[in-house]
C-alpha cells in the first residue's frame, strides 16, 4: 500500500475479531486483493510457498480483515490454498498434464463460440471488447508487474465477454470455473506473453467488425495455439 495514513484503518481498529460484514465500500478490500493478486501473478509470491497473514499485515500495513477477505477470494479463484491447521499457501503451479488438458478444452470450445459471437455481436458488444483490449494496451512502465497482472485479468474478461455474447452460459461457466487465464499467466512472468497476444486479439476484433465468422474462428484458434506455444517453455 502506498499510503500508511490512519484513514485506512478507520472504523477497523479492534474490529478484526468481530463477527459482521466486512466493509466493502472503502475500496480497501479491493486494493488489498489487487496487491496480493499482483504478487501471485508476477511470481513474487512463489507457487506453493506459505502465505502468512501477519507478514501481509506488515507488508501492506493494513489490518487482518481485508487480507483474510482477499485470501478467501483468491482461494475461490484457485490461486490460494487453505490447509487445515497450516494456513494459506500459494497454489502450486499447474502441471504439464493439466496445461495440456486446459488448452484442449479451450480449443474445443472457444473457436466455435467465437464463430457464433461474430454472427451475434452488436455495436455494444464490440465497444465492450475494444474497451477491454484497450486497457491491455496501456503501457505502465512504472510497474511491469502490475501491468502483467492487469493484463491477465483483462484477458480473462476479454475471453469471457466473447463467450457471453456467443450465448451458451454452460460453456461460459465451464471455462470461467477453470480460471484458466490466472493459471497460465502465472506460469512465467515475461512481457512477450502479453505483447504477442495483443496482435492476436486485434485479429479477432477485426473479424468481429467484419462479421466474418470463419475469420473469427480461425483467429481465436490461432490465438489459443500460439498462447500454448508461448507458455510451453515454462515446463522445460
Ligand atoms: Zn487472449
Amino acid at each position: 500500500m502506498r499510503s500508511t495514513g490512519s484513514h485506512r484503518s478507520h472504523g477497523k481498529i479492534g474490529a478484526d475479531a468481530a463477527v459482521g460484514p466486512i466493509q466493502r465500500s472503502s475500496g480497501l478490500a479491493e486494493e488489498v486483493y489487487d496487491a496480493i493478486f499482483s504478487q501471485l501473478m508476477a511470481l513474487r509470491i512463489a507457487p506453493g510457498s506459505r502465505i502468512t497473514v501477519d507478514n501481509l499485515v506488515r507488508e501492506l500495513n493494513v489490518s487482518q480483515t481485508p487480507i483474510r477477505e482477499a485470501l478467501g477470494r483468491l482461494e475461490g479463484e484457485g490461486l490460494v490454498v487453505k490447509t487445515h491447521l497450516v494456513g494459506y499457501s500459494a497454489a502450486p503451479q499447474i502441471t504439464r498434464r493439466r496445461f495440456d488438458e486446459l488448452y484442449e478444452l479451450r480449443l474445443l470450445l472457444e473457436p466455435d463460440a467465437t464463430r457464433r459471437t461474430a454472427h451475434r455481436i452488436d455495436a455494444d458488444g464490440l465497444a465492450a471488447l475494444r474497451g477491454t483490449a484497450g486497457v491491455m494496451m496501456q503501457p505502465d512502465a512504472a510497474d511491469e508487474r502490475a501491468r502483467y497482472s492487469t493484463f491477465a485479468r483483462q484477458d480473462a474478461v476479454f475471453h469471457d465477454t466473447i463467450l457471453a455474447i456467443a450465448g451458451n452460459e454452460l460453456i461460459r461457466e465451464t471455462l470461467a470455473h477453470q480460471h484458466t487465464h490466472f493459471h497460465i499467466f502465472r506460469l512465467m512472468f515475461h512481457t512477450r506473453v502479453t505483447e504477442e497476444a495483443l496482435d492476436e486479439h486485434d485479429a479477432i476484433l477485426a473479424a468481429f467488425e467484419n462479421r466474418d465468422e470463419q475469420a473469427a474462428e480461425q483467429a481465436m484458434r490461432r490465438h489459443i495455439e500460439r498462447s500454448r506455444d508461448r507458455l510451453l517453455p515454462a515446463f522445460d
